[in-house]
């Protein structure tokens, strides 16, 4: 019934829409809408993801995917209808009542999570982390009651992904990891740091050279715009429309720096996901791990390689009169500096995917009743110690640094990791491809990296599912190996390790 197929097509297509304004209304919230504003703009998110919910649950739509079988021929029509499905029957499993009380809790839970980490007191947060907890539960019970808790709540975030494909691959990581912090540690080197946090870097000569930065990536600046908010984020509304935010630090130049290259990696996805089925349920990012691994190889692999920065250094040299006395390699040692640190979001290459490991197992250790919420800090701070060799002098810097939790988002964390791991395994397989890599990327020339994830990644939207389309692109199935590889070799050589 290729009636069934085109209606169903134009219902999504209204969803998308709808389901981009109310990214348009957040994405003001966070950039432009004045303080005043915020009591209605919850009332409007919370009206118009009614009307969402309303739209996705309507029986209609059911019919129209089991009359459709027989029209989706193509691979895409039927990955069309894979995703289209999914979400259909997930939004009809949960009850309203218990949407509405994940988001009440949530938006209630977030405010006492800030007034805790405020004062530092985990015990204003206790209660609401133990409701969120009993809510996340009900919920995974309610989409998939014969599935572990986590695979349900992780599905959310990373489709088909299991737990059971994770725990190997994050232990083995974890072991190597550990192995190499202990390695820097033993190495007694330290990179000079002392420019950055001390000298003056004027917001508007960052701004000229993001400006210079963002062209060089290959962003279509038509079709996209830069803005500045307190926690940089990237919001694509449509394949011609991806807004990216930014911040600025006027003693330290890389949270702009790195912040935008993060953030032009997802922004470069969502402006090459396939226009030719603009609007269609699988013209979009794969997951957030595939979403995640654009972000990071452009951020860390590409973004804090020596070959980018022969290119860009003398550029930002010439906006940041305060680098004039600091060489290229001076620079990039700076950058890649690698030791044990409190705060995740602040944390370097090596010892990110430490923080995510442990969120991940303390999560898994919560939703089987293997730990109660309140010697969850107990919990965090002997992995702290076991993981990294260090404990974090109060609750605010250990426990609740992450806005996660609060909002009930669990399972959510190891989709950073699997963005690492699968962008290790894509990048090692486009060098194999694009052997002069380095010396196109020192000439300033980024398209080969760009067309090759366009190619393999971008374009493919929904097509696949996320561990399917890396393993389609690279021809083998996800491991640890090539990040372990990768990390082992640039900071062997970076800490002289021998
Ligand atoms: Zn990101």
């Amino acid at each position: 019934m290729a009636r069934a197929y085109e209606k169903l097509l134009a219902i999504s297509a209204e969803l998308r829409d709808l389901g981009a304004l109310r990214s348009l209304a957040g994405w003001d919230q966070e950039t432009h809408m004045p303080p005043k504003g915020a009591a209605n703009r919850a009332e409007q998110l919370s009206a118009l993801s009614g009307v969402i919910h309303e739209k996705l649950t309507d029986p209609q739509i059911g019919e129209l995917i089991a009359q459709s079988a027989d029209a989706a021929s193509e691979a895409f029509d039927q990955a069309n209808l894979r995703v289209m499905k999914k979400e259909y029957d997930r939004a009809c499993k949960l009850p309203t009542e218990l949407v509405s009380d994940l988001a009440r809790t949530g938006a209630l839970a977030q405010q006492h999570w800030k007034e805790a980490r405020k004062k530092d007191e985990f015990a204003r947060f206790l209660p609401w982390l133990e409701k969120l907890l009993r809510l996340q539960k009900q919920k995974a019970a309610c989409l998939d009651p014969d599935k572990p808790p986590y695979d349900v709540l992780l599905d959310l975030y990373e489709p088909n992904m299991t737990t059971a494909q994770l725990q190997p691959l994050f232990s083995e990581l974890r072991d190597g990891v550990v192995d190499l912090v202990q390695r820097i540690d033993s190495s007694g080197k330290q990179p000079r740091t002392d420019f950055l946090g001390t000298r003056e870097y004027p917001q508007a000569a960052q701004q000229a050279f993001l400006d210079e930065l963002l062209e060089g990536l290959g962003f279509d600046r038509e079709a996209g715009r830069i803005d500045v908010a307190a926690h940089p984020f990237c919001c694509g509304l449509s394949t011609s429309d991806v807004r990216l935010t930014v911040r600025y630090n006027e003693d330290d130049p890389r949270p702009s720096i790195f912040g935008l290259i993060h953030e032009a990696g997802h922004g470069l996805y969502e402006q090459g996901l396939p226009i030719a089925h603009d609007r269609q349920p699988a013209a979009a990012a794969a997951s957030l791990g595939l979403h995640e691994s654009q972000s990071r190889l452009w951020e860390n692999t590409v973004g804090r390689s020596r070959p980018f920065w022969q290119h860009f250094y003398p550029k930002l040299q010439s906006r940041l009169s305060a680098l004039s006395d600091i060489d290229v390699e001076t620079w990039y040692g700076a950058i890649n500096e690698a030791k044990p640190s409190l705060i995740r979001v602040e944390s370097d290459e090596v010892t990110y995917n430490l923080h995510i490991i442990l969120r991940m197992e303390l999560e898994i250790a919560m939703l089987d009743g293997d730990l109660a919420v309140r010697d969850l800090p107990a919990a965090w701070n002997e992995k702290m110690q076991q993981y990294f060799g260090i404990q974090p002098p109060s609750d605010a810097d250990g426990v609740l640094q992450d806005v996660h939790w609060s909002l009930g988002a669990m399972g959510y964390f190891p989709t950073y990791t699997l963005g690492n791991l699968y962008g290790a395994q894509l990048c090692a397989k486009m060098r194999s491809e694009l052997t002069d890599l380095d010396e196109q990327t020192a000439a300033g020339n980024l398209i080969p990296v760009l067309d090759w994830m366009r190619t393999h990644i971008h374009s493919q939207g929904r097509l696949h599912e996320p561990a399917d389309l890396v393993s389609r692109a690279t021809g083998e199935g996800l491991s640890a190996g090539p990040l372990l590889a990768y990390l082992n070799q640039k900071y062997g050589d970076l800490y002289d390790l021998g």
